[in-house]
């Protein structure tokens, strides 16, 4: 419908792209249809770049009905050797594995080489085993964006533990919650944590936690040096435990089944689900999409902007750019602090080539007006992505325009904590890109759009996004509720996985993201997105962001509820609410009129950097009461911001 108006234009990838990629639209083609029409010889031939201790016996062992999810099965492995050690065992050493941008722009960076990370890995890995880890145990990891907090990842992969990274932000009862839920007896943590400048006491955070669950050991990391207590017996500081550890430690062997780690969603639509990924698959699926989708390429700075807490640090921090020997950079700080050019300025310092970041930060830096960027040289910028949450063709234009300065593809990727990585996405060079569309399916990938009875939907149409095949880095349950699993992704449309999201599908096999199927706007019997009218809004100069919602209407039975944020410096006004609702009229349809506009100076956010609407749902309906698991808010005080406003109306 807003086809027309708001994205019309296919954008060509730039010459530059298309001359070096790794993969053209006819390579594309070939090897998509070779990755459906013969799964076991395509992945066995892309899991072939890693080394494997015993190689798989089968490639896809798996059913959605009853639901049984295994890759590899006879394969063992182990991915801290194929993301670290085999490097070092190459030659390639002293390539830099990660680079530390620190909070205070006048801090140290630090750069660690293979080599380098090797040694830090496997001094984490001894100390763990001295406190008592084994193979299989849970252990939580809740750090800043430091260099150890991937050391102790690779640490636990290294020696078959089991990590649960749990954001550094969280507050007690969060972190408290997910040790419990996955019953973790070790917890890894720093005294403290700084964010754009303010700190947090990550320390006495886990403190309060264990004063409602309880752990074996916490192991500290010294980082900020603030003051913290230390339990006797329980607490432990790493410099010291780690004095003397050996300087070797074999890699463990892992079925390709084993668990690598357990990770919480970002409770946009309810209770976050402990989502666990296996060695194998999950190994092969980073590996290759990383390769692909970021064409990464020998001595290029590879950024990408996600906290190591969602699964968008695991995938494309940690394990896609180090299996493929990549630099990546690793950033403590914030997009706006001690300026909105933050990003710009480390693009610069750091030469960085591909940037891939989240559609909440574009829009967030887009309202602060152009001079951040055009200010610092971005000329080493050769490709940028985006992931979390749909981009408005509006922000995805501006990021092309003012940050790639037109000459940059940009890769708008889709996917979820349970795909483990890259599902939907355009590749750079051999795609056209179409401002927010995420494009065309990833190797293996069969989406389905289906209608609310499951019949599957043909051609260009809109339905609920469903995968009707496995592939290699599918999550395999939730931890410890596998029924939970099962109702959650294959009970809607049996045999099917659901993946909870709206989907268009344009004549080109291109997919749009409309927004949660559980967002879904209903006026008038029409079906309305939330990711088309908020788009429609973006598209005004004077706002910066929206989140809409249905919410009870008379006639209508639901009417469509705009949240607005504007830009700094728009003033809020009945007059600026009437030009709203005809802007969007206009670039959608009288279908998409709003009815109600309220204005808000913040949104409630994940701190993942989603937008909450189920929140704002309840609030439009005047039920103020049952909020939902509230845990994962960035900013709870916003709520009550939010409710004022609606009570005011
Ligand atoms: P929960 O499952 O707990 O409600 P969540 O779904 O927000 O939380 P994640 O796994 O972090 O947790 O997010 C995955 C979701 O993010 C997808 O289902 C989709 O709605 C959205 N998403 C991610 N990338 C994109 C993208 N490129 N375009 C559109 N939507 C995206
Ligand atoms: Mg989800």
């Amino acid at each position: 419908m807003a086809d027309a108006t708001i994205a019309e234009r296919w954008i060509e990838p730039p010459l530059q792209a298309r001359e070096h990629t790794l993969c053209d639209a006819d390579t594309y083609e070939a090897m998509y249809r070779r990755s459906i029409e013969e799964p076991d010889a395509f992945w066995d031939e892309q899991a072939a770049r890693l080394e494997w201790i015993t190689p798989p016996e089968t490639i896809a062992d798996w059913s959605f009905d009853p639901v049984a999810i295994r890759w590899f099965t006879g394969g063992t492995l182990n991915l801290c050797h194929n993301a670290v050690d085999r490097h070092v065992a190459a030659g390639r050493g002293e390539t830099i594995a990660l680079i530390f941008e620190p909070d205070d722009p006048a801090g140290e960076v630090r750069r660690i080489t293979y080599a380098g990370l090797q040694r830090e890995v496997i001094r984490m890995a001894n100390t763990l085993k001295q406190l008592g880890v084994a193979r299989g145990d849970r252990v939580t990891i809740t750090m800043p964006m430091i260099p150890e907090a991937a050391f102790a990842m690779l640490a636990c992969a290294r020696i078959g533990a089991v990590h649960s990274v749990v954001f550094g932000g969280f507050s007690p009862d969060a972190i408290a919650g997910r040790v419990e839920d996955c019953a973790s007896d070790w917890i890894i943590c720093a005294d403290g944590a700084v964010r754009g400048a303010k700190p947090v006491p990550l320390k006495a955070h886990v403190d309060a936690a264990l004063q409602k669950v309880a752990a074996k050991a916490v192991l500290v990391v010294r980082h900020t040096g603030v003051d913290v207590t230390m339990v006797a017996g329980r607490d432990h500081w790493y410099h010291e435990a780690s004095q003397g550890v050996a300087e070797d430690c074999p890699c463990e062997p892992m079925a390709a089944d084993d668990p690598l780690f357990i990770l919480y969603t970002s409770g946009s639509t309810g209770k976050p689900k402990g989502v666990l990924h296996t060695t194998g698959g999950y190994a092969v699926w980073t590996e290759t999409t990383f390769r692909y989708v970021f064409d990464y390429r020998p001595g290029e700075i590879y950024w990408c902007t996600a906290d190591i807490g969602w699964v968008t640090g695991h995938s494309y921090i940690v394990y896609g750019p180090l299996q493929n020997g990549a630099t990546a950079l690793m950033f403590e700080g914030v997009p706006n602090h001690p300026d909105h050019d933050r990003f710009w300025q480390v693009v610069a310092k750091h030469k960085v080539n591909i940037f891939y970041s989240a559609p909440t930060a574009i829009r967030s830096l887009m309202r602060e007006g152009d001079g951040h960027v055009t200010k610092h040289d971005l000329s080493s910028l050769r490709l940028l992505g985006s992931v979390g949450e749909p981009i408005n063709p509006e922000a995805w234009r501006w990021y092309h325009q003012v940050v790639g300065k037109g000459a940059v593809p940009i890769v708008d990727t889709w996917w979820q904590t349970e795909t483990g990585g890259i599902m939907i996405t355009t590749l750079p060079g051999a795609h056209p890109m179409k401002p927010g569309s995420a494009g065309r399916p990833f190797f293996g990938v069969c989406p389905q759009l289906v209608d609310g009875d499951g019949q599957v939907l043909d051609g260009a149409t809109e339905g609920n996004l469903c995968i009707s095949r496995s592939w290699p880095g599918q999550a395999t349950t939730i931890y410890g509720d596998h029924e939970r699993f099962v109702q959650t992704y294959f009970s809607t449309y049996p045999g099917k996985y659901f993946t909870g999201d709206g989907c268009r599908r344009d004549e080109d096999g291109y997919y749009w993201i409309t927004g949660r199927v559980d967002d879904v706007i209903n006026v008038s019997g029409h079906r309305l997105g939330t990711a088309e009218v908020e788009s429609a809004l973006v598209l005004h100069p004077r706002v910066a962001e929206a989140a809409v919602v249905g919410a009870p209407h008379d006639i209508k039975g639901q009417g469509i509820y705009c949240y607005v944020t504007l830009n700094v410096g728009e003033e809020p006004g009945e007059g600026l609410a009437a030009e709203l609702r005809a802007h969007v009229r206009q670039e959608i349809g009288p279908i998409a009129t709003p009815d109600f506009v309220h204005f808000t100076p913040g949104l409630p956010k994940t701190r993942s950097g989603k937008i909450m609407r189920r929140i704002l749902r309840k609030i439009a309906e005047n039920d103020f009461g049952s909020l939902g698991d509230t845990s994962t808010l960035a900013d709870p005080s916003i709520v009550e911001t939010l409710i004022d406003g609606r009570q005011n109306r």
